[in-house]
């Protein structure tokens, strides 16, 4: 307990190693080396780095060069795209395919929680560098929480239709449900977001996603085997979901390329960059895969019941 309360203290009061200090008036870019502590996550990345900065600069240095500057943009154009995918869904797509108030449900959560987790990772990368070690560090866990709000957003749309006519979905849904909401719950624990549990957050998501499988095989099997049309149309464009997720975790993981090229990839080119584009390219991929699927589930009425 004592040194829970130690760890707690800690990321209470933050740490300011140079306190006082002055608030900088304009945004200053630093290297590694410069970083407060709390700054210093991938040494390979020497330079461009913003620190010290209170909100209002955070928010301004949106438009100065540094670092993350690819970062932010790369998500709030993903936000974007998914507001408008999702004014265009139910204004155009959703009428014509002669969607039901379920499918609008479906539709609205799923590019929600997409919303939801571009703009939770936007906040992050702009507040990141924020004179409060505190404040920086509770972006990140919101950064981590949209994380898994963008695989839920993933889940319901692909439970929703491939278990569309029998209760697995209800199972299922419920399932997913409350596995979201215990990863989201552990960002609460006073360590989750500390150093040494880095290993274990990564590999949370990554069992969250795999998770996944589970359903997909249950699902073959209830369609009698990948002979089936469905499963036929549908399991590779669920495998290349899978192939782009894992490339953006090997980028996320390994650092690559600027583990290779220290200091040359600092503004473009990142890891960090590239899985921040394979995100957006995963989820768009996986709402017009979903939009099929609809289509698909449109033309092709539930059998009577059997159950
Ligand atoms: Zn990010």
């Amino acid at each position: 307990l004592h040194q829970l309360n130690l760890t707690t203290h800690y990321v209470e009061l933050g740490n300011y190693p140079e306190w006082p200090m002055r608030i900088p008036q304009k945004i200053k870019l630093y290297t590694f080396e410069q970083l407060p502590m709390y700054l210093r996550e991938n040494p390979y990345i020497t330079d461009g780095y913003r620190a010290h900065l209170p909100s209002k600069l955070c928010l301004r240095s949106i438009f100065v060069l540094s670092n993350e500057t690819v970062n932010i943009w790369s998500h709030l154009l993903g936000f974007l795209l998914f507001f408008s995918l999702a004014v265009n869904d139910g204004v155009k797509v959703l009428p014509a395919s002669g969607a039901s108030r379920e499918d609008y449900v479906i539709y609205a959560i799923g590019l929600f929680c997409f919303q939801v987790c571009m703009l939770c990772s936007v906040g992050y990368h702009l507040f990141l560098c924020h004179r409060s070690e505190k404040t920086s560090r509770r972006w990140l866990a919101l950064d981590y929480a949209g994380i898994s709000v963008g695989i839920l957003g993933c889940y319901v749309p692909g439970i929703f239709y491939s278990f569309y006519c029998n209760f697995w979905r209800q199972v299922y849904s419920l399932t997913v449900l409350t596995m979201i909401l215990l990863v989201f719950g552990a960002q609460f624990h006073p360590r989750y977001m500390s150093a040494e549990w880095r290993c274990i957050r990564v590999s949370t998501f990554f069992g969250v996603a795999v998770m996944g499988v589970v359903p997909t095989i249950h699902w073959v099997l209830l369609n009698g085997g990948l002979t089936c049309d469905i499963v036929r149309m549908f399991l590779p464009r669920l495998i290349v979901m899978y192939l782009i997720g894992a490339a953006a975790f090997v980028f996320y993981i390994t650092k690559m390329p600027e583990r290779c090229f220290p200091g040359h990839v600092n503004y473009i080119g990142a890891s960090h960059q590239v899985w921040h584009v394979l995100v957006v390219a995963m989820l768009y991929w996986w709402h017009q895969t979903a939009v099929d699927i609809m289509q698909f589930r449109h033309s092709q009425p539930c059998p009577p019941r059997t159950q």
